[in-house]
């Protein structure tokens, strides 16, 4: 590790606000990838609920904090208390990362772009292609709002067919009229309908529960949906290989799991407030080996 963190006077902070925060890996990851910068900056939590978050915001701005993550349950509560979005966060109506820049402060999405950046990563190119995903939850909606924008031509979005389904469905038909991105929803239900689309996609995403425990023994796909050219990438990265990825790595198909997506959210966010690059596999290798 590089120097031990000395906070002096001029020690800048940045926090993570939401509820419940203190089993967050971020402030580890931060901290440490301060230190190994030589950044002057310190990482703290702090539990905020909802009924705080206007006082919050107004507070963390006249204090000059230089920018903070968002968690659950605050990311889409605290769209109006902030002076401007980037695109990503405009569509997708949430915010997990905020700079104050030229004393504004500014909402982003880190997550989306943390999955693609990932995909890139480990050679997954999917611009121009067909994607399907299930899960139109928090990680869903970011990772396929950052596709469309990115470039990818066809995303199939599989959910169940719960009360905000049709909220869900509107939310995606404007963001294919947003971004030109032929965006659909499908009912997860179907499985006639996700054979199909995986058929001729060049990515299945799992960004739902299953796959971690108690459901690490289910998968959404079923093996003899795997083809050739499919690269598999999960959201889930407890365990790293989920059964899904296990039965992707058993029939020969390029696998991703979802540590790197946590890992290059941090990394995109930690740019955005300090303009450095995290050493993300210095950070990988500190806390994530297994
Ligand atoms: P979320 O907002 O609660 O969304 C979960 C989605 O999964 C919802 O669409 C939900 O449908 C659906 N779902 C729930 N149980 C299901 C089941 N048994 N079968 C099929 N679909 C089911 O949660 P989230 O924050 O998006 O998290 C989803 C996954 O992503 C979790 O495994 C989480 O650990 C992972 N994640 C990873 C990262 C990372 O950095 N790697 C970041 C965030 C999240 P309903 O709407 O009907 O409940």
């Amino acid at each position: 590790m590089g120097e031990k963190l000395s906070i002096s006077g001029h020690t800048q902070t940045i926090a993570l606000i939401g509820s419940p925060v203190e089993h967050s890996m971020s402030p580890a990851m931060h901290n440490a990838s301060f230190e190994k910068l030589g950044l002057d900056y310190a990482y703290v939590v702090f539990d905020v609920q909802p009924e705080n978050l206007e006082a919050v915001v107004k507070g963390m701005k006249a204090m000059g904090i230089p920018g903070f993550n968002v968690t659950m349950p605050l990311k889409t509560p605290i769209l109006p208390y902030l002076d401007e979005l980037s695109d990503a966060a405009k569509l997708m109506g949430a915010v997990n990362t905020v700079v104050l820049q030229d004393g504004k402060l500014v909402g982003h999405n880190t997550d989306g772009a943390g999955f693609m950046r990932n995909l890139k990563e480990n050679g997954v190119d999917v611009i121009g292609k067909k994607v399907t995903i299930s899960g139109a939850g928090g990680a869903g909606s970011a990772i396929f709002t950052q596709a469309a924008l990115d470039g990818v031509k066809e995303i199939d979005v599989y959910n169940i067919r719960d009360s905000f389904y049709e909220a869900t469905e509107r939310r995606i038909a404007e963001l294919a009229a947003q971004t030109g991105c032929a965006v659909t929803l499908h009912d997860l239900a179907d499985k006639d309908d996700l054979r199909a689309s995986v058929a001729d996609s060049a990515l299945f995403i799992n960004a739902t529960r299953v796959g971690m425990p108690p459901l690490e023994n289910e998968c959404t796909l079923d093996e003899d949906m795997l083809h050739e050219g499919l690269a598999l990438a999960d959201t889930v990265y407890n365990p790293r290989t989920t059964k899904l990825l296990a039965m992707g790595q058993a029939h020969g198909n390029k696998t991703v799991n979802g540590l790197g997506m946590l890992l290059w959210q941090a990394a995109i966010g930690e740019k955005i407030w300090t303009g450095q690059e995290m050493p993300v596999d210095y950070i990988e290798e500190l806390f994530f080996t297994e």
